[in-house]
């Protein structure tokens, strides 16, 4: 049956609908998924539950202790069993699960068969250094098959992992080390970044002076670099695995035993040790990939994010690996060795569903257009987003360019500690809106309110809350509840508080309008930075944009812009007077930034989120806050001396 969620848009407004052939053929075909999932939520999760491998069933599905929920109670489940055991007894084991490319051009491709015999061996390899049920073990690895084959193996055996993206610094890793207490960590040598190999190993080292908890290190070889080995504590990976059998029975884990610990980006301020647990967690983001996605047998499917972040753990591998999809994975940067490597990789291995995040596409833009219209992308049949709110321009482009208008977008709001994606377009059922992640999935319960926790009426904007638990839920900040209650129980009377505001137009449609932090009140009219920059971006000159609010005293708040600009546009006074003009035009007067700063480059997190308390710090004169987490320090250090030199 196929039916389309059945709204009435206004004639001027710019929907997309789902293509008819596309429709016909998704996997969640039926409006009505909504309503049952609405009524009974239990009961949905449950079904999608069921899908996996269970030793033993649940006895009960949610059990509820405001705030702290545990989901299948009962039941056991190994997440590594649902994701590579259990496609071995069907032709599924001989297909690929992971398809690599490393920066250089060298490729690996593991079957379902391949990973089952890695995985088991690298499970025994940590197990014979006394690595046992509860152990955390940090990863800390480049995007090679090694670092999915240590979470996997983690998974089997039952020891929590924590990954740290590869880009942090030595600090950076130890204090994650320390907080988990970690007993093992994995690394490589050191990495391929644009032809250089960026050393890992030697941060490790530098972290483990003040980790005492660490007894080993795992090293991979991955460029050959040369590195210290610490005799008494560090191995070879490569040596360990030679020597390790292929057989490990996985260990039979409890629906609400912990499968790995994540720390926020940092984008608002000093990052959260985010626990998930087991059941939940593989129940939510298995379904929300089959079902976002609309994943089939034989796609090809690349997710760009980095195995350190959330979207890589749910989307790159548990939630892909567990429906038994071919994985697609990338080394390298978009831009190496020519600024069309993604889409050279698309018309490669003829990937089908890619899922990105606003800030690449805003790259891509800055670009121009000639890169990937070199490029055969006629397999892509799915684009995803998320990280950002996804300005409507960045959306059309990505649309056009990308998915040569033939591709639902699914833009897909979601959290660390969402665990899985919350608010996203069922694609063969939602239209959608450029720059709107549309609606609550089915089994969600995602909402808009005031400041009292009142729905806000159409058209009107609040704070963006979950009113229901769901099964990725986090379950707590490691060793830390009381900051679990603290940030996300303690706004809103029983809602889960996301930290981000939101606008629900006439149709119900959620519009992502940023951090609430961040939103800014001129003359007592709060105006979202996602609309600003949006309108911003929407200028044929600008390519990226970051506003923020800085203290003014008439107005209480005052917007101020920072922008970089498209390849080949220079800076000059008349194109700030136009700027100004044309945020007042598409916004009104209100929103015109009292000044615009142009820049090189954006402060960014590693993970690519414009960090816009640092511009607040810079513009109000403060110390900056924790810059612990900002991809390139060079860029604060250029804005501040911008800010000290009088125009
Ligand atoms: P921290 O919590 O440490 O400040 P962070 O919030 O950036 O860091 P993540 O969990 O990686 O850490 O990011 C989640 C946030 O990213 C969301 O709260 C939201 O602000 C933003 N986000 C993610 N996807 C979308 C999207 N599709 N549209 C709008 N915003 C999004
Ligand atoms: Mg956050």
């Amino acid at each position: 049956m196929f039916n389309q969620k059945n709204i009435a848009f206004a004639p001027e407004e710019q929907v997309y609908y789902p293509d008819i052939s596309f429709s016909a053929r998704a996997n969640v075909r039926d409006a009505r998924i909504y309503d049952w999932a609405g009524m009974d939520y239990e009961g949905y999760w449950a079904e999608e539950a069921k899908k996996l491998h269970w030793y033993k069933t649940w006895d009960k599905v949610l059990e509820w202790q405001h705030p702290f929920a545990q989901w299948f109670v009962g039941g056991k489940i190994n997440a590594c069993v649902n994701c590579v055991d259990r496609h071995l007894d069907s032709w599924r084991r001989n297909k690929a699960a992971i398809i690599f490319e490393g920066e250089p051009g060298d490729q690996v491709v593991l079957t379902y068969q391949d990973l089952h015999r890695e995985v088991s061996k690298f499970a025994n390899v940590l197990k014979d250094l006394g690595v046992g049920k509860g152990d955390v073990v940090t990863i800390y690895m480049p995007m090679i098959p090694e670092a999915v084959i240590a979470m996997l193996a983690c998974a089997r055996i039952g020891a929590p992992h924590s990954l740290v993206f590869g880009g942090f610094s030595a600090e950076a890793l130890r204090d994650r080390i320390k907080d988990a207490a970690a007993k093992v960590v994995v690394t490589s040598d050191a990495c391929w970044r644009r032809g250089k190999a960026i050393p890992l190993k030697q941060n490790v080292d530098t972290a483990l002076t003040q980790c005492a908890s660490v007894e080993k290190v795992v090293v991979v070889q991955r460029t050959g670099s040369e590195v210290y080995m610490e005799p008494s504590r560090d191995l070879w990976y490569h040596e360990l695995m030679k020597k390790a059998s292929a057989v490990c029975e996985p260990a039979m884990m409890d629906a609400e035993d912990i499968l790995f610990i994540l720390y926020t980006s940092g984008t608002t301020g000093k990052p959260k040790g985010i626990v998930h647990t087991t059941g939940g967690y593989l129940t939510g983001v298995t379904s929300t990939h089959r079902n976002i996605f609309d994943l089939k047998e034989d796609d090809v499917y690349w997710c760009t994010a980095d195995i350190g972040w959330i979207t890589g753990h749910s989307y790159l591998v548990y939630g892909p690996l567990a429906n038994g999809a071919t994985v697609f994975m990338f080394e390298g940067a978009p831009d190496y060795p020519e600024r069309d490597r993604f889409w050279e990789l698309i018309e490669k291995y003829r990937i089908t569903l890619f899922y990105t995040a606003p800030t690449a596409i805003r790259l891509f833009m800055k670009w121009g257009e000639s890169y990937p219209a070199g490029r055969d992308l006629s397999s892509l049949r799915l684009l995803g987003s998320v990280g950002e709110p996804i300005n409507p321009e960045a959306w059309l482009w990505y649309h056009k360019h990308i998915g040569r208008e033939k591709c639902p977008i699914v833009d897909t709001w979601w959290q660390t500690e969402t665990g899985s994606v919350m608010v996203a377009p069922l694609p063969g059922l939602v239209p959608t809106k450029p720059g709107s992640a549309t609606m609550s999935l089915p089994g969600v319960f995602v909402d808009v309110v005031d400041e009292l926790g009142q729905p806000v009426k159409a058209g009107e904007s609040g704070y963006l809350v979950i009113k229901k638990p769901w099964p990725s839920m986090l379950r707590t900040v490691y060793k830390d509840p009381q900051r679990y209650v603290d940030t996300y129980w303690s706004r809103f009377e029983g809602m889960y508080f996301t930290g981000d505001g939101a606008r629900r137009d006439k149709d119900g449609y959620i519009w992502v309008l940023g951090r609430v932090d961040d939103v800014i009140n001129v003359s007592g009219h709060r105006i979202g930075t996602a609309e600003v920059e949006s309108a911003l971006v929407e200028h044929p000159a600008v390519a990226e944009a970051a506003v923020i609010g800085r203290s003014h005293e008439l107005k209480g708040q005052a917007v101020s812009a920072f922008v970089t600009l498209r390849e080949g546009i220079a800076w000059a006074p008349e194109l700030e007077k136009d700027l100004k003009n044309h945020v007042a035009k598409k916004i009104g007067g209100l929103a015109r930034p009292e000044e615009i700063i142009c820049t090189w480059e954006l402060p960014k997190t590693r993970s690519g989120k414009i960090m816009r308390r640092l511009l607040k710090d810079i513009a109000e004169g403060r110390v900056l806050g924790d810059t612990s987490t900002l991809a390139d320090p060079a860029v604060i250090n250029q804005l501040m001396q911008q800010r000290l030199t009088p125009k």
